[in-house]
Order: structure tokens, then sequence, then C-alpha cells
């Protein structure tokens, strides 16, 4: 279960009202239940139930069973998508193991204005759901030129070009010095000409294919994060 503050052994805690719905009546949780917590600061802890009230479930919180690993550091740049799309794809960038979400309006993106709150409540429940002790950070969404122009040095780009000049992204990404990573995939609509001709004239960027066909956004997202996690790690 994830809690928002510190955590310390022996303290005790009070699930907040939707969480205690949660534990109390859809888990049917009584006294004496053990769960773990993670703060997506310092790590899982063991807790267990020490009272269920009407309102709020009490735990008392054990130990630290697990340390927070280090975050990833790949930095997801996405092109926001319709909402159950856009749940899917958090959710499985979370799973595959992204550091940071950040949203990236291009010309074609669906959805410039995502609610990142809602966006924020689905990482936290992916990573709840997979054991994710690293919550990514959901940054604020910027428009694609001020990403790029603000751009981090000694950080690659990898861009998701369906029209990328080679055919193997394995080559592209064992080709690839940098360890700080981050990653573009664009919109269902794609990137405008004008995009796709600034990102492959830019030293940072490495442009990789997917493949021979057209993937949705959200299954290029898996399949690129999936060739970064096999080709290069965390
Ligand atoms: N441009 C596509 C078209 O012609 O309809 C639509 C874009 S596709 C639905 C969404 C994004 O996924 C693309 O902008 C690209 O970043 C990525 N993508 C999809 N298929 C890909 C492939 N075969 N290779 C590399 N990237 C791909």
């Amino acid at each position: 279960l994830f809690v928002s503050g510190d955590l310390a052994a022996g303290g005790e805690i009070e699930a907040d009202p939707q969480q205690s719905h949660y534990l109390a009546h859809v888990l049917r949780l009584g006294e004496g239940a053990e769960l773990l917590l993670f703060n997506g600061r310092d790590g899982e802890w063991s807790a267990t139930v020490s009272a269920i009230r009407k309102k709020a479930v009490r735990l008392c919180v054990g130990g630290l069973q697990r340390p927070q690993p280090a975050a990833a550091g790949l930095i997801y740049c996405f092109a926001p998508l319709k909402r159950e799309r856009l749940d899917y794809l958090v959710q499985k960038a979370v799973e595959m193991g992204a550091g940071v979400l950040q949203p990236v309006v291009t010309q074609h993106t669906q959805v410039p204005k995502p609610g990142l709150d809602r966006l924020r409540a689905n990482v936290i429940e992916a990573a709840e759901q997979c054991g994710v002790l690293a919550v990514p950070d959901l940054r604020e969404t910027v428009r694609l030129e001020r990403l790029l122009s603000d751009w981090e040095s000694g950080r690659r780009l990898i861009f998701c070009d369906e029209d990328a000049a080679t055919n193997n992204p394995m080559a592209a990404l064992g080709a690839i010095a940098e360890r700080k990573l981050a990653l573009l995939v664009g919109p269902e609509g794609g990137f405008s000409d004008e995009e796709r001709h600034m990102l492959r004239a830019l030293p940072f960027v490495t442009a990789i294919p997917l493949g021979p066909r057209i993937l949705r956004a959200d299954t290029a997202a898996v399949a690129a994060l999936a060739v970064i996690q096999t080709t290069i790690g965390d």
C-alpha cells in the first residue's frame, strides 16, 4: 500500500479514507492482518492492522523489508493519449521501469492538457500493483520544442521513428555511449514532418525503428521500453 508520509519502525499511521475502505471492506482485513507499505522514498515496510475504526484503519509499522532501489534513470517522454490508452501507457511505463514520466505536447497530440492528478494516481496504483518501490516522478507537461531546447547535456534521446534510417534498433542502441537516456514516442497521429526533421537533426538523438508495422503509441511504448531494457538495461 502506498503511503505518502514518513515511515518508522514501531510508528502508527492511519490509512486515508479511500485506502481504509479498501482494506476493511474490499480486502476485509481484520486486526493483526499483515501488509506491506511503501512511500516511494525509503523502501518497503512490513505493517500490521492495529485497529479498524468506523472511518479509518490504523496500521502499526514493523520493519524495513526491502530498501528503496535506485530509481531507474530513464525519462519516458510521451504524447498524452485519450483516457484509457493513457492509463495503460502510464501503467506499462511504470512496470517497465521508467524513472521519470514526461508528458510532451506535439503538433498532433490528442490531449494537450492531461489531468496530472489522475495520471499521478495511476502511477501510484501501477506501482502498488506491480511492486515497483521507486515510484516514477511525473513531470509537468511541456511542448516538444521546449523539451528539446532545454535538453539536459549528457543525456541521449531515443526517438521511435517508423522511418528511421536503420532497421536494426539493437545496433543503434548498442552504439549509444551515454548512460543517461530518454525515450520519445509520438502521438496516435504521429510526428509532423517538421518535428521529425527537427529531431533527426539533433546531435543527442538516436532514431530507432520498432519493426515494419505501424504500432499504436501505447504498443510502441512497451516495445521500445522492452528493447531498451534488454539491450541497455536500467
Ligand atoms: N505515423 C503513424 C502513421 O503513419 O499513422 C502514426 C504514429 S504511431 C500510431 C505512434 C508513434 O509510435 C509514432 O509516432 C512512433 O513514435 C511510434 N511508432 C509506431 N510504429 C513504429 C515503428 N514501426 N517504428 C518506430 N516507431 C514507431
